[in-house]
């Protein structure tokens, strides 16, 4: 069996490059670990920048989206129990689109396989790479269907299977693995309950971040920095309630509306970058090849800025033989992906700051925010690096 592209992962990554291949006429194969239920349902992330959004609408895999989104305009700060507003649009002319990750995933699914035909096998095990050197490799895996290993040759391996996956684990020594490590957990809840307040919150409190963000009318996504390792059993409903209202309490705002939590798990905040994202014929993407602690809400965003260059570069490549978009891949995604790295790393600076006990780190957290807002040029700077809108990309 032979595909010129396989495709490991499908999450908003490998969906969006088979995509881009099926509505080209190259042919593709997704492998994928888990159901196709499992996937739909996977709630994660669920903002998207302007470019990000306008790239899916360029590849018809925003109609949905553009129906159901909603349209955020500012975000808040709170320390000493006062609000800050800060309106970014107002700065931009851009927007953030919040619209659930699985929604994503389901749209996307369908585009691809329903619509466009493409081929997903779900539930494989252990995918290995061969042959990524040669101008011939392979992928084989278990089969879920008959439980024996089958192996498809191809052209092409975009490696699109996440923080987990295995096709990052194939590189040569000769790759760069950048690590950075925050130190911190983030509790990350899911509430059955609607959003307090009309736009994301950041609380920066001696006891910890918190952050407040929509994702629907009827659930909320809530952070709570906490121990790295921290077991989410430490956590009771109280006890994420009792903080969550103290960290991102208000003097002139209601207490927050509570609800059943239906997710809790903590995340270290950590962030690897692999340079190159190439190896041969195998072309890395997403969080295969990038991890950001969602700190400035970037991941998802960076796995279809490298999804868009790929899709390209491969129907570039595979329909007319221009070589120009894969030489240039790696290192156009890296520019953007650097840039949001730098920023989620001074974003952390404001979060993690006030209750780092660290007098120095917190007088320096609470310099950023009155530069921010005191300063016009403060404010313009951030308020391109949290839309990356920047022009260097
Ligand atoms: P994934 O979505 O991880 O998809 C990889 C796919 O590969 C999965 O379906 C997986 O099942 C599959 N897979 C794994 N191993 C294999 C294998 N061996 N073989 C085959 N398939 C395999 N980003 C934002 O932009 N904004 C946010 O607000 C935000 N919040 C987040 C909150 C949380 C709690 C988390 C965990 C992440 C958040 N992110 C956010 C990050 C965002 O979810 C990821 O960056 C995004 O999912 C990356 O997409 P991807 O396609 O690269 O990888």
């Amino acid at each position: 069996e032979h595909f010129p592209v396989v495709i490991v992962g499908a999450g908003p990554a490998g969906l969006t490059i088979g995509a881009i291949l099926r509505a080209a006429g190259v042919d593709c194969l997704v492998l994928e670990t888990e159901t196709r239920e499992f996937i739909e349902q996977r709630p994660r992330a669920g903002v998207l920048e302007e470019w990000a959004v306008r790239g899916l609408r360029q590849r018809g895999l925003a109609d949905n989206l553009t129906e159901r989104a909603q349209l955020h305009t500012e975000c808040e700060f709170r320390f000493g129990g006062e609000r800050f507003r800060f309106s970014y649009a107002e700065l931009t002319g851009q927007h953030h689109f919040v619209y659930p990750q699985q929604f994503l995933v389901t749209d996307l699914v369908r585009e691809y396989a329903d619509v466009r035909g493409g081929e997903i096998r779900f539930g494989v095990r252990d995918v290995r790479l061969l042959d990524l050197d040669t101008s011939v490799p392979s992928v084989s895996y278990i089969s879920a269907r008959t439980g024996q290993r089958e192996v498809v040759r191809c052209d092409f391996v975009a490696g699109c299977d996440g923080a987990r996956g295995v096709t990052r684990t194939v590189l040569p020594p000769t790759a760069e693995i950048s690590r950075h490590d925050y130190g911190v957990g983030w509790l990350a809840l899911l509430a059955e309950a609607p959003p307090s307040n009309d736009c994301v919150v950041f609380g920066i409190h001696p006891n910890g971040f918190a952050g407040h963000m929509a994702r629907s009318p009827e659930v909320t996504r809530y952070y709570l920095e906490c121990p790295p390792g921290d077991d989410p059993e430490n956590w009771s409903h109280e006890r994420v309630w009792s903080e969550l209202q103290q960290r991102l309490g208000a003097a002139d705002r209601p207490s927050l509306t509570e609800g059943r939590l239906i997710e809790k798990r903590v995340l270290d905040m950590h962030n690897y970058i692999v340079e190159p994202m190439v190896f041969g014929r195998l072309f890395l993407a997403g969080d295969a090849a990038h991890l950001t602690a969602p700190i400035a809400a970037k991941g998802m965003n960076l796995a279809l800025h490298d999804a868009y260059l790929l899709g390209d570069a491969l129907v570039a490549y595979l329909t007319k033989g221009e070589e120009s978009g894969l030489d240039a891949y790696s290192q156009t995604c890296l520019r953007r992906v650097w840039d949001y790295q730098e920023f989620s790393e001074w974003l952390s600076g404001v979060y993690h700051g006030t209750s780092s006990g660290d007098p120095y780190r917190a007088g320096t957290t609470f310099a950023r925010l009155r530069r921010l807002f005191t300063s016009p040029a403060a404010a313009a700077a951030f308020a391109e690096q949290y839309l990356g809108t920047a022009p260097a990309y």
